[in-house]
């Protein structure tokens, strides 16, 4: 398979190239050059355990060969707390997509587990090292890091805002004290965190100097990895119930998991909707009720990992519903960093897709849905799966069965549960963290104290790519 830039100024690159590279070097984002149709394997492979089915689904975009991806696969979900990597448990009438079995309890597991393993895969195949640097308000960072501890080729440099996360959230970042894991908590805001960010990215001498990589939500491989568990999901609940086309609700932020989804139905997975929930930034339910993605004020909710005000993912679905048009996304994307809105007109039904709708749901909103699953059924969803519940509750039909996807174990939002229900879920694993060593350096808000931080720490021996 060989992968594209959505704006059309790259020339094709393999599946190993995109997964290292990340964002394209025209500023699109990467996109295989076909999506390959399996209709006729859904037969087959109904009743895969998930490692095997996601070995059938990711051979298809990856140019790696079977005898190395596969043990990558298998070694990626071992360490996931469930047997069945992504259970559908039935909660009363709902189907809920439990995807927060891995080891920092939310759903980026899924795709940040394997990401390692191929980082570390492809860097050995072409005797290369990666320094990885990030940013994060939340989940990201914690996954990323339990996604590379511990590997020779690669050292990860995650900047957080200081005291601007949960004391959780940091622990489940800072008690990681191998030797390649360096947490920096930056006197600042996670506003300047991205900047700072955003700044080194840019300077391409630097960049290229220290082999810098990246592990946010474009990375090509992130989305292949999350096609799995639609396709695992789609397989359990049509065994359960009968039916043979199944709708799931995606709490969403960056619009990757709900964008996997979206992929797997150009598949041929007989997806019937993508009912998207946003919480107060609801830039994605805006458009996709009016056709205008327009930028407001980023606020912050009791669901932050969905406190975003651009999609990262976007310009993806952009790609498509522009057909596949480089010059127009190019465009689009051109006015839209210029404070402009992109519009899309409206089908015959006044809708932007066939097969996406869209809702937000409020702080009290949220709370609601959480309290009443707990009183109905004494299940407790996290704060980020309650706003699917809710959209689902509100949008979806009921010609077939509707999966709630389920991003985060609830006690990772203990805020949150202990308003909505009035008292604490635990988790052990997280109850462990505590009174561990911890490992973390602070530094200015400033680009040339991170990058010289990272000059500082970067093994003296390391082969540079590129
Ligand atoms: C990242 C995240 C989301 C949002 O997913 P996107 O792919 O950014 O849309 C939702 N819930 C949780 C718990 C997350 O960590």
């Amino acid at each position: 398979m060989r992968y594209f830039s959505t704006r059309g100024g790259m020339e094709p690159i393999g599946f190993c190239d995109a997964v290292i590279v990340g964002l394209a070097p025209d500023g699109g984002l990467i996109v295989p050059e076909s999506v390959p149709e399996v209709t006729g394997q859904l037969q087959q492979w109904s009743a895969l355990p998930y490692p095997e089915l996601a070995f059938q689904i990711i051979r298809l975009f990856a140019d790696i060969p079977d005898l190395d991806i596969d043990p990558l696969i298998k070694t990626s979900y071992e360490n996931f707390d469930d047997p069945v990597i992504a259970p559908v448990r039935k909660v009363s009438n709902l189907h809920i997509l439990e995807l927060f079995h891995g080891p920092t309890l939310s759903f980026k597991d899924i795709a940040l587990q394997l990401l390692g393993n191929l980082f570390e895969y492809v860097l050995s195949e072409r005797d290369e090292r990666l320094n990885i640097l990030a940013a994060t308000s939340g989940d990201t960072g914690s996954a990323a890091i339990e996604g590379v501890r511990g590997r020779e080729r690669i050292s990860i440099f995650v900047m957080h805002p200081k005291g601007g996360i949960s004391p959780l959230q940091e622990r489940q970042m800072t008690t990681v004290t191998d030797d390649n894991v360096f947490n920096i908590a930056v006197a600042g805001s996670f506003d300047d965190c991205q900047e700072i960010m955003k700044g080194i990215f840019a300077d391409t001498e630097y960049k290229r100097r220290f082999s810098l990589g990246s592990v946010n939500s474009v990375n090509w491989a992130r989305i292949v990895a999350q096609i799995v568990y639609y396709f695992h999901a789609y397989f359990r609940v049509r065994a359960s119930t009968g039916c043979d086309r199944i709708q799931f609700a995606v709490p969403t932020g960056n619009f990757g998991d709900i964008l996997a989804g979206y992929y797997a139905s150009m598949m041929g997975l007989p997806i019937h909707k993508l009912i998207l929930g946003t919480n107060e930034n609801d830039i994605l339910a805006r458009f996709f009720n009016t056709g205008e993605y327009r930028r407001g004020q980023v606020a912050n909710t009791l669901s932050p990992a969905m406190d975003i005000q651009v999609a990262s993912n976007f310009e993806r679905y952009l790609y498509y519903k522009l057909g596949q048009d480089s010059a127009a996304v190019t465009a689009a994307m051109r006015d839209f960093a210029a404070g402009q809105p992109i519009s899309i007109p409206l089908d015959g039904n006044g809708t932007v897709d066939k097969i996406i709708s869209a809702a937000r749901v409020d702080r009290a909103g949220t709370l609601a849905t959480i309290n009443s699953i707990h009183q109905e059924t004494g299940y407790v969803l996290d704060p980020h799966t309650a706003v699917g519940v809710q959209v689902a509750n509100a949008l979806a039909d009921d010609s077939c069965p509707v999966v709630s996807v389920a991003t985060a174990h609830p006690a990772k939002f203990s805020d949150a549960i202990i308003e909505a229900i009035g008292e604490e879920v635990i988790h052990p694993d997280l109850e462990k963290l505590k009174g561990r060593e911890t490992r973390c350096y602070e530094l200015p808000p400033q680009q040339s104290a991170v990058k010289n931080f990272i000059e500082g720490h970067t093994a003296p021996h390391s082969r540079l790519c590129r």
